[in-house]
């Protein structure tokens, strides 16, 4: 035991899936040369004004609502004003005193959950590229509508912070509302921690880290900085109000800076911008639009299908893996068979060939056809994996797989009959031993009629041919 309890709160910040920015026409998109998606709005031109995007705030809306939270029926636009080359405007439009929700909640663990103090809307910066020739400024995403959720620090353990931005990524991107994903940015987390002895209730001082680009690596830093900070106050050192940058090939943070040199963004109403006002029937519409949220289908597919809590989990970590599944179920699969091929085979199978369930080339029908006729006998469990590769690479039905393979079930006697006499003379030992009664030697015999044909005689008509074979042998 170090004798401290870790406290830890998250801001994250997601971008919002809009076409155009949230205060200018610019289209929004991941490519593009630098500066070729940027408005005079978003670089603070004289003389021009921002225009809201309704569907950002939409959006955000739906945001709030997924987790919980409480719409703000009015709420303000503030300027955060700071100095830096990847903010041309002198100020950031935010949202301060005002936020467009309050509360909510995400579970991070069995009966743990974290509160959500807050979420806003706001604009992103530039992108500063550092290089040998000096820093090269993009204003691409300059303007670009994010909110930003603000957690309680009601997190104790890093695997705990883990866990909420696996739920609150789920939750976010089963509302429709960004695709999530740290890596290219659309969503980004800083996380902030601070340790106090066991019992106490008095919050230590807390680091801000940065620099976080995947779930993986905010638990790795907390981890680190949970002990760097125990070395610290075990030594009777204190911990200093800082922000610090992880650096994840090495695996230690760094101090970019004080909280004392933290600058003072002279918040204030933006005057360009009417306050944001919204009323009951704009959320109930917007709370329509959400659909079911990732427990909701969890708690369904647990009731009409029988899955256990493992299986709902995996179906409903995406909402196009839940859809895939109950399309293949309509299509006749049974739902534990789907399931598995679907998670165990299939997803697997589509990440190394870098497609997804859209581009998939087995269909959810293609599949209930290759797990019926597995059902049927046509297939068996060796000869299924066969057909299932042959389709990813071709785009065929699953009946012509088994044709253009040569894969046909053999269950007829006659055709059989000699492979097991060929395999009886090439084991005598094996065929002696099933005759004495010793009954797993007959296993040999199979294995060998299944290399023979490749996997596919049918297991039940093997066995009794075997059987009958050894019998009328001795
Ligand atoms: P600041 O004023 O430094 O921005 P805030 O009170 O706005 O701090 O909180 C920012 C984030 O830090 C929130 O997610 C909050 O939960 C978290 N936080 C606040 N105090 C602590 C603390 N002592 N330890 C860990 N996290 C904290
Ligand atoms: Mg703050």
């Amino acid at each position: 035991m170090t004798g401290y309890t870790t406290v830890i709160g998250l801001e994250v910040h997601v971008q919002l899936g809009t076409e155009s920015k949230l205060f200018s026409p610019a289209p929004v998109a991941a490519l593009g040369a630098p500066n070729t998606r940027v408005h005079h709005v978003d670089i603070g031109l004289p003389g021009v004004l921002p225009r809201p995007n309704l569907r950002a705030i939409e959006l955000a809306t739906r945001a709030a609502l997924a987790i919980g939270g409480e719409i703000q029926l009015y709420s303000e636009f503030a300027r955060k004003h700071y100095f830096y080359p990847d903010l041309p405007k002198g100020y950031q439009i935010s949202q301060f005193d005002l936020p467009l929700a309050l509360g909510g909640s995400v579970p991070i663990g069995t009966n743990r959950t974290c509160r959500i103090h807050r979420l806003h809307v706001e604009e992103d910066a530039g992108k500063l590229t550092h290089s040998a020739i000096g820093t090269l400024v993009d204003l691409n995403r300059a303007g670009v509508a994010l909110a930003e959720i603000v957690s309680e620090p009601d997190i104790r353990d890093p695997r705990e912070a883990h866990t909420f931005l696996r739920h609150l990524r789920e939750v976010i991107r089963f509302a429709g509302v960004s695709d999530c994903d740290m890596e290219l940015g659309s969503m980004r987390c800083d996380a902030n921690i601070s340790l106090m002895p066991v019992g106490s209730d008095t919050f230590g001082t807390k680091v801000e880290l940065k620099n976080l680009n995947s779930i993986k690596m905010v638990q790795r830093a907390l981890e680190y900085e949970e002990r760097r900070q125990t070395a610290m106050l075990a030594g009777g050192g204190k911990v200093i109000s800082e922000t610090r940058g992880w650096h994840d090939e090495i695996g230690e943070s760094r101090s970019m800076r004080s909280k004392e040199n933290a600058p003072d963004y002279r918040y204030l109403p933006d005057p360009d911008l009417p306050p944001l006002v919204v009323d009951e029937a704009f959320i109930a519409a917007q709370r329509a639009q959400i659909g079911e949220l990732p427990q909701q289908r969890r708690d369904r597919y647990q009731e009409a299908y029988g899955l256990s809590g493992q299986d709902v989990t995996a179906l409903a970590q995406d909402r196009k893996v839940g859809d895939y599944f109950e399309t293949a179920v309509a299509a006749g699969a049974d739902a534990k068979a789907a399931c598995n091929w679907l998670i165990e085979d299939l997803l697997p199978a589509l990440r190394t060939r870098h497609l997804d369930l859209d581009t998939s080339p087995i269909t959810p029908s293609a599949l209930a056809e290759l797990l019926a006729l597995l059902a049927d006998k046509t297939l068996t469990q060796k000869t299924s994996r066969l057909v299932f590769e042959h389709l990813l690479s071709s785009v065929v039905s699953p009946k012509q797989a088994i044709a253009d393979l040569g894969l046909g079930r053999i269950a007829d006697p006659a055709e059989l009959q000699p492979l097991v006499n060929e395999a009886i003379a090439e084991k005598p030992e094996a065929a002696r031993a099933v005759a004495e009664g010793k009954d797993r030697a007959i296993d040999a015999l199979k294995g060998l009629v299944m290399r023979k044909t490749r996997g596919r005689a049918d297991p039940e008509v093997l066995d009794s041919l075997l059987r009958t074979t050894i019998a009328g042998n001795s």
